[in-house]
């Protein structure tokens, strides 16, 4: 990535760009632009063989304007305060974008988790856990971490737990960190719901005929070539819907390798050979690519870069083949990348909207923790009579019987899944079609990302007006 320039200096110069569009004070904006507080530590723990290792660790908030703040947790060798500022910045535009109530956050922990055992693991998460609630990083009112790149499920668990054992009587201790198991506090529907999200996202995109016609692509989501960059929870899901509503799966790409089918993969197959050979590649029928970052490169119409930033660079964004560049990972494009896609014509989704499904999905979780009670609970046997009624009035006025199948589909009252997924497609499907407004209103200046920048700013404007804080 040499002549790329940082990650944090890339979405500041995003800021800076949809700054320009807008006419709020500068000072104004100086203050949602800076970090508010960044807490970088270093713990020892205990390995399983009695030596004692430092781990190095970061959490950033990024802005205090709504709280709590909001944001997940990654581990990975390559985590530094810069990429975890960057990411916290991020996390503040995304969730005044999707109307989510919260400033940004996220946290690092510089380990590469494949060299721990999983009791290593749990000791670092509690410890990581205990340094962030000592310093009023942690806690349903101030800080609600979630999962990222390299953590999931077992480690939120593990700080809840953490967390409700050191603030004893806090009643809402459930509600200090979200993506948690459901059996935990968790909300169904959450593990797949950045994936999900990426999907609402595409679709809405594609189902533009005018803003598809200059790609030279039709209009729908049914038949387009989709090349997928990792397969962890964000690529796996964003796959497996994008599949189910149509898409084809020409590629995908994983750490260890890249293979290529241009009639099509079927992605659970490939889940199952990778997981019984541990690779990827050697998938009968696919061919392998002779370097997993070539799979950015592929033929395709949708490349859907879901691992990590700073995939697409300005050394191969002139060799992008994509019509669409979807951002299921936060950064996958350089600024210099993204001038070369913008340049050539190619449609880029932005992380800040596309990947804001997993966020939105949290904060739903969160009500539900604040709540004390599971969505739909109250209302679903309620609904289900209701609409008996209805089809037997209907059933009585016209002399039509409905059969016992068509009776059970049309009464079936929402429950916690179904009502998950209707609040994050509302979101998604909302949120897109503002976006549009906003570059259609500034089409010869603004591209889908400075316009969710624009309206990202928009957003947090109105919040401090709304404090009083700001003249
Ligand atoms: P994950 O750890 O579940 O999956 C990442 C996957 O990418 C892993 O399978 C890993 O092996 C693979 N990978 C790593 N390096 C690669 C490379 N060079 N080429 C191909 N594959 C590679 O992480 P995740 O939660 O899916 O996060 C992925 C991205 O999405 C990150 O940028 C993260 O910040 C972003 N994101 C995640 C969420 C969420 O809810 N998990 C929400 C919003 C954004």
């Amino acid at each position: 990535m040499s002549g790329d320039t940082s990650f944090l200096d890339q979405v500041n110069r995003s800021f800076d760009l949809a700054a320009a569009l807008t006419d709020h004070p500068p000072h104004l904006l100086a203050k949602i632009r800076a970090c508010d507080s960044v807490y970088r530590m270093a713990f020892p723990i205990r390995r399983d063989d009695g030596t004692v290792e430092v781990v190095h660790a970061w959490r950033a908030e990024h802005s205090h304007h709504r709280l709590p703040t909001k944001g997940g947790i990654r581990y990975a060798t390559v985590v530094n305060e810069d990429e975890v500022v960057a990411l916290a910045a991020l996390m503040t535009y995304k969730c005044a974008l999707m109307d989510v109530p919260f400033g940004g956050a996220k946290g690092g922990v510089r380990i590469d988790r494949k060299k721990y055992s999983e009791g290593e693991l749990e000791r670092i998460t509690r410890r990581y856990a205990y340094e962030l609630y000592r310093k009023n990083f942690l806690g349903p009112a101030l800080d609600v971490p979630a999962p990222d790149f390299g953590t999931g499920a077992k480690e939120m668990a593990w700080i809840a737990d953490t967390y409700i054992q050191l603030s004893t009587g806090d009643l809402n201790g459930l509600g200090c960190v979200t993506g948690k198991p459901v059996a935990q506090g968790g909300i169904r529907g959450r593990a797949e719901a950045t994936g999900r999200g990426v999907y609402f996202g595409v679709r809405e995109a594609c189902a533009v005929a005018e803003d598809l016609k200059p790609l030279g692509l039709p209009e729908g989501l049914a038949g387009k070539r989709v090349v997928v960059q990792g397969l962890g929870n964000v690529g796996y899901h964003a796959a497996n819907f994008l599949a189910g509503g149509g898409a084809v799966i020409v590629g995908l790409a994983e750490s260890e390798g890249a293979i290529h089918a241009p009639d099509g993969l079927d992605l659970a197959a490939v889940v199952a050979h990778r997981r019984a050979t541990g690779r990827i590649t050697g998938f009968p029928g696919a061919t392998d690519l002779a370097h997993t970052t070539l799979a950015l490169e592929l033929d395709c119409d949708i490349l859907v870069p879901a691992a990590l930033e700073n995939q697409i660079t300005a050394a191969n964004a002139p060799r992008v083949k994509a019509k669409i560049v979807a951002e299921g990972a936060n950064g996958p494009t350089t600024a210099e990348a993204d001038a070369i896609l913008r340049q050539r014509g190619v449609m880029v989704i932005p992380d800040i909207y596309l990947n804001a499904g997993g966020v939105t999905v949290s904060y739903f979780e969160w009500v539900k923790n604040l709540d004390h009670l599971r969505f739909g609970r109250m209302e679903k046997r309620f609904e289900e009579g209701a609409y008996r009624r209805l089809l037997q009035a209907v059933e009585g006025a016209t002399g039509k019987r409905f059969t016992a199948a068509e009776m059970a589909t049309a009464t079936q009252g929402a429950d916690e899944e179904a009502l998950v997924g209707s609040g994050l497609e509302e979101t998604m499907v909302q949120a897109w079609h503002e976006v549009r407004t906003t570059r259609n209103k500034h089409r010869d200046r603004a591209d889908f990302r400075l316009a969710a920048m624009v309206n990202a700013l928009d957003k947090i404007v109105h919040s401090y007006e709304d404090l009083g804080i700001f003249p």
